[in-house]
């Protein structure tokens, strides 16, 4: 007699964000039993396309332990501020949020037995790079409070494991772009920072103009070089981690990234070309604590959880990107 598995019953905290609501969509097309968490404090809720969705905050205790409660097999924790100098500007917002609530997360998983988690870090846990492309084995040295507390939680993650048995995977994101290639769901952040979406806007007409910030890096156009990840790998990343949990994989860190890197000027180019738009530039100042390269090696994640990148060019990145901008 064959047994049919039970679909798994993920809870997805900050669902209703840019990565969230695209992870969202797919654990529930492979099948998952999803629970969204999110305070809407810059998610949305209508791009929360499946399953059940809670708004609240991590800080209400009380609510937490009401919905970790319902059991689950994993948690996947997205609900992060994510802006660098914001973080330097209010250090207590951040560490607030992304340390101190992630406690109150962790907490509750643990009292109710819920003892896997897919955590969202990112490359700031490095810090400057010592040398690229950037490996698990890079110290870990971030100049900035934003970075620091996604290093704390990897932190927590190491000492709960020990003390806890809590099992934990962090993704260490270099730069998450692109959108649904089905058009349903894309980036919206409020304010926007990020290269693709403004240089997108720009094309679309919604702004006049890109700032290119520096021009005098060590890189051969002088512009910064990044690596951009397409927002479908990282939630296959995610997913991938999340079995990996199931099958009993210790607690681990991959960094993930396509190991090719692309310079602002070049993004601006390839945008230009995607779109057939005329995008205007205007130089700019550097912004503060922009390092001038950053290239994920990310074979670490490609050995153990078998992940493979299936959109790493930047045309495609930008292509699924202005297919939702461009969207009436
Ligand atoms: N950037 C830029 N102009 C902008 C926004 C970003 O020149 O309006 C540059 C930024 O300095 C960095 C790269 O684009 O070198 C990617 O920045 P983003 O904020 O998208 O991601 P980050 O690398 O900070 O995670």
């Amino acid at each position: 007699m064959h047994l049919t598995p039970s679909p798994l019953k993920i809870l997805v905290v900050g669902g209703a964000g840019y990565i969230g609501s695209h992870m969202v969509k797919m654990l529930s097309l492979k099948g998952c039993s999803v629970t969204t968490l999110d305070d809407l404090s810059s998610g949305h809720r209508d791009a929360v396309l499946h399953g059940e969705f809670i708004q609240g905050s991590l800080a209400d205790k009380a609510l937490l332990d009401r919905v970790l409660s319902q059991g689950f097999d994993a948690v996947m924790h997205f609900a992060s501020f994510i802006q660098v100098g914001e973080s330097v500007q209010q250090p207590d917002k951040y560490y607030q949020n992304n340390v101190v609530n992630t406690l109150c997360l962790l907490d509750a998983m643990r009292v109710h037995g819920v003892l896997r988690l897919v955590f969202s870090s990112t490359a700031a846990t490095f810090g400057e790079p010592q040398y690229s492309p950037i490996d698990e084995q890079h110290p870990q040295q971030p100049i900035n409070p934003y970075g620091r507390t996604k290093l704390m939680v990897e932190q927590i993650l190491q000492d709960y494991d020990t003390a806890y048995g809590m099992k934990s995977v962090c993704l260490r994101y270099f730069n998450a772009a692109g959108a649904d290639p089905q058009g349903e769901l894309g980036e919206r952040h409020e304010p926007e920072t990020h290269l693709i979406p403004l240089v997108l806007q720009v094309a679309s007409g919604r702004r006049p103009h890109i700032s290119v910030f520096g021009r005098d890096y060590d890189t051969p156009d002088g512009t910064c070089i990044r690596d951009y990840i397409h927002i479908e790998d990282l939630c296959t990343a995610h997913w991938l981690a999340v079995q990996a949990l199931m099958a009993g994989q210790e607690s681990q860190a991959y960094n993930l990234g396509n190991g090719s890197g692309f310079s602002v000027q070049e993004v601006v180019d390839t945008a230009s070309r995607i779109t057939g738009k005329k995008i205007t530039v205007q130089d700019a100042p550097r912004r503060l604590g922009d390092p001038a390269r950053l290239i994920a090696d990310a074979s670490l994640a490609r050995l153990k959880l078998g992940w493979e990148p299936r959109y790493p060019d930047l045309a495609t990145i930008i292509a699924h990107a202005w297919q939702w901008e461009s969207k009436p």
